[in-house]
């Protein structure tokens, strides 16, 4: 292995994938990461092969990447830890805060008791991938012992007494050559849209749709759990908005709608599935084959509608202006799903102030100056497989830079 050093920041699609490539070349990465599980956003999409065959999600290539880059022996991972400030002298030097994990990764054997015994719900976090260890945590902000110290049924039961809830978090100091800024996006937050995210329990986003495929497989209506008969997706939910300033195609929405659509439609065939789009993206070639399948059993509209209205059986009424026709028509449905668009993370803030560079005029943060670098949708909007390529390339451009190469060689 070579003495160089990169500080990768944000452990999802982009900064796995940039890590991995970095190691292979013989690179040492710290990967930290602010949350508690690798693999961000996507390690909760699911894979949504049609018939076996698979469709090009990329969900599964995120796990990929997630395995290597735990394994390597080239990367050490730091979970639920922040840049605290950093500087630069000739060698970056970043100090870095982690929270308490409270589970210890060496005695956990990911059995689960504890979550099974936990009283309180959501105080015990489960994963999304196995290879994240351990697969559970504790959430300070729902447990009862971090409120009032009333509970320590997951420390006493625990059978390889791997709970410590009195554990401090640590503070450490990362040298790196350079640093990779990989901290993804956020999805847009639809509660100020007049389409009831937050108040009715039928109105989901499409990341809630894809958590709830890849746990249960099935799509179920989130105030009786019983299984949908008709399904409305709404696309470009905080995208191509400029009542938002958000003027961006998000890009990635209508594959991901249309290949969840096709999935529900082959897992629960009697659900009706209607799709408003104001234009449907098809990025790719591959993609024209599969919209024409996806229209024999989708019924689209072009509208995007106006309000939702929950009614007295909790189905929802939908209004809409027909683009044809100019019509204000209605749709009744059980379950609305919202395509929501990819956004500037809020962290974009803080990393333009660590490294005094500032965000494009959309809010998205690109640079490869100075050993700075940013890979993935930190950049902007793009897919699973677009982030893992960009990602390869960067860390191409990164070797090179801590080589002492220019750039363009
Ligand atoms: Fe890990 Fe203990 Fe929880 Fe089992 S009970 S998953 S060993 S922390
Ligand atoms: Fe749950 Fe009690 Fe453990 Fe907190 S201390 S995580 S409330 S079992």
């Amino acid at each position: 292995m070579g003495d160089k050093n990169v500080l990768v920041i944000g452990g999802g699609t982009a900064g796995l994938s940039a890590a991995v490539e970095l190691a292979n070349l013989g690179v040492h990465v710290e990967l930290i990461e602010k949350s508690k599980f690798l693999g961000g956003h996507a390690i909760g999409y699911t894979c949504k092969a049609i018939e076996n065959t698979c469709v090009k999600c990329g969900a599964c290539m995120v796990e990929e990447k997630l395995q290597s880059a735990v394994f390597h022996p080239n990367i050490n991972v730091l979970a639920a830890s922040q840049v605290q400030n950093i500087s630069q002298n000739n060698r970056f030097s970043a100090n870095i805060r982690q929270e308490s994990l409270v589970i210890d990764p060496e005695k956990c054997t990911n059995c689960g008791l504890c979550l099974n015994r936990c009283p309180m719900e959501g105080a015990i976090l489960q994963g999304f991938s196995k290879n994240n260890h351990p697969f559970y945590a504790v959430n300070i902000k729902k447990c009862l012992y971090f409120k009032d110290r009333s509970c320590t049924i997951c420390r006493d039961e625990c059978p390889e007494t791997a709970i410590d809830l009195d554990k401090k978090a640590s503070e450490h100091t990362i040298e790196a050559d350079a640093v990779l800024i990989a901290i993804g996006f956020q999805p847009f937050n639809p509660k100020d849209k007049p389409y009831g995210y937050g108040r009715f329990n039928n109105v989901v986003t499409g990341l809630d749709l894809e958590r709830m495929l890849k746990q249960s497989g099935r799509v179920k209506k989130p105030s009786d759990n019983k299984l949908p008969q008709k399904i409305a997706f709404i696309q470009c939910v905080g995208s191509r908005d400029a009542k938002l300033n958000h003027l961006w195609c998000s890009k990635v929405c209508c594959g991901s709608a249309l290949r969840m659509a096709r999935l529900i439609k082959e897992r629960q065939p009697k659900t009706e599935i209607a799709f408003f789009y104001m234009d449907v993206q098809t990025f790719g070639k591959d993609f024209e084959p599969f919209y024409r399948e996806a229209q024999k059993d989708i019924r689209m509209i072009r509208a995007i509608p106006g309000d939702i209205y929950e009614m007295d059986d909790r189905r929802l009424k939908i209004n809409f202006v027909n683009n044809s026709t100019h019509e204000t028509k209605e749709e009744i449905v059980d379950l609305v799903v919202l395509s929501v668009g990819i956004t500037p993370v809020e962290d974009i803030g803080t990393m333009s102030r660590i490294f005094k560079i500032g965000p494009d005029e959309s809010g998205f943060l690109r640079t490869d100056h100075n050993g700075v670098f940013t890979a993935g949708t930190v950049q902007g909007p793009m897919s699973i497989p677009e982030t893992i390529a960009n990602s390869g390339s960067v860390a191409w451009k990164i070797k090179k830079y801590i080589d002492g190469l220019t750039i363009d060689d």
